[in-house]
């Protein structure tokens, strides 16, 4: 499947060469498509699978057929961080189009965002609290918002945003498309979407409730300061096995490579704050065996697709369940067999219930480890200052943008024009309750 089958607009099509993806991630494959056709979606889907692009791209798309004034798609984010980070996608993925975007969200001065509704941006990115202080003045119109946008619903919800969102929606047509993303979907969340979502179609829901059959799961119970010590010995013990180790975050990522390579372990690391082009060749390093192991965070590990995986390490026991499955779900792909150990220290053992309760199994004890058949050295991430807090997400490190805080605008415009399009069917779709007005489709 290339993105050019998924019908994609030329315009978008040269930008994602530009970028150089050159095949849909699975969210991607399994989202524009029916995005596309204006149907509803809910997904569930975390940061690092192509998430972003897997909204924004059918968005782009349907703007190009014609120019309206804005905003015309409206992306909600929990955090600051992600309003700029979708903001900066949209804005490579729509170099090649007139189509501008502005984020907004608090912390810095009203008065640039502001400029950007006055001017009618086509796109904006908003934290819920930044965007309901715009909203009470007049020139905020969200009649003419066409795709709504959830951006990592879940913790929008956890950072009490819920009431926020519901003050918004009063204010965005019915007759709009919606695209829901969440990572994971508590019962708050299946009930926030059944209320705003129309017979959507559901992605990625279903698939991530267990590990596939294939992977061999195994737990270790390891103080926080042995954790590096307990990987070199399990890597000493496995010959020549590629393995994938994922830490809590991007520090721990660096420290731990760091050891490695100190104790003779060819290894890389990709995390968010590593570039495209860094994280690129560390993955080929991985992927061709120049290097065995590869440390990631969440962050940038969810489109990982190495062929010959025996084995996951979760070096820091995932706070989220599903992070877990995703995680060991890098192993026994395409049916095959694969290892998944997870390090689980005296403070994780809140995590590690959560884990075995969601996948419905108590996950078996590893074997204790031989003594260490070699002089290491201190100075792995257990050991430093960072030590896991008692809880909370995995992996990323966001700061999070609080209701009605947060910090700077990045409203951009682009240049070059928009071209033709085939028509989009519209889609009437009805509610239980009742039914919506056609979507307005040109
Ligand atoms: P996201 O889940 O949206 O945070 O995306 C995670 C990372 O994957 C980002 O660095 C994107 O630029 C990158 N990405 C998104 N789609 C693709 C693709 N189809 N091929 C390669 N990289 C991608």
């Amino acid at each position: 499947m290339t993105f050019k089958s998924l019908g994609l607009h030329p315009k978008l099509l040269d930008a994602l060469k530009d970028l150089g993806f050159e095949k849909p991630t699975q969210i991607q494959h399994d989202s524009i498509p029916p995005a596309i056709d204006g149907a509803d979606i809910l997904a569930c889907s975390a940061t690092g699978s192509g998430k972003t692009a897997a909204f924004l791209l059918p968005s782009l798309d349907y703007l190009l057929e014609e120019a309206l004034s804005g905003p015309r798609v409206l992306v909600l984010t929990p955090t600051r961080e992600l309003a700029a980070q979708v903001a900066d996608d949209m804005a490579d993925l729509a170099k090649y189009t007139k189509l501008r975007v502005a984020s907004v969200y608090g912390g810095v001065g009203m008065r640039p965002q502001e400029q950007a509704f006055r001017r009618k941006t086509e796109v904006i990115v908003a934290c819920p609290g930044r965007l309901l202080d715009h909203m009470q003045h007049k020139y905020v119109d969200l009649r003419n918002v066409e795709i709504l946008i959830l951006d990592e619903a879940d913790r929008m919800l956890d950072m009490g945003f819920l009431p926020d969102i519901k003050r918004i929606l009063k204010r965005v047509p019915e007759d709009r498309q919606t695209l829901f993303f969440s990572a994971t979907m508590p019962k708050e969340i299946v009930k926030l979407s059944g209320d705003i979502l129309v017979d959507p179609v559901h992605i990625a829901v279903e698939r991530d409730q267990a590990p596939a059959a294939g992977v061999n799961q195994k737990v270790f119970f390891v103080e926080q300061g042995r954790k590096s010590r307990l990987l070199v010995d399990i890597l000493d013990d496995r010959g020549n096995d590629s393995v994938l180790v994922f830490t809590r975050t991007k520090s721990r990522a660096n420290r731990l490579t760091t050891f490695l390579v100190r104790h003779g372990i060819e290894s890389e690391r990709i995390h968010g704050n590593r570039s495209q082009s860094q994280r690129e060749r560390a993955m080929s390093a991985f992927k061709n065996g120049r290097v065995r192991v590869l440390v990631a965070t969440d962050v940038a590990a969810r489109g990982i697709d190495v062929d010959s995986l025996g084995l996951v390490v979760n070096f820091d026991c995932p706070g989220q369940p599903e992070d877990y499955i995703h995680r060991v779900g890098r192993t026994a792909r395409a049916e095959r067999t694969g290892d998944a150990y997870t390090f689980v220290s005296p403070e994780e053992k809140g995590h590690l219930r959560d884990i075995e309760k969601k996948i419905g199994k108590k996950i078996e004890t590893g074997p204790k480890p031989p003594p260490s058949k070699r002089e290491l050295t201190s100075g792995g991430p257990g050991s430093g200052p960072s030590q896991p807090r008692g809880g909370g997400r995995q992996g990323g490190g966001q700061r999070q943008d609080r209701p009605r805080g947060g910090r700077r605008s990045t409203p951009r415009s682009k240049s070059q024009g928009g071209g033709q399009r085939r028509g989009k069917p519209g889609a009437s779709k009805s509610r239980s309750s009742g039914s919506r007005p056609p979507k307005r489709r040109s």
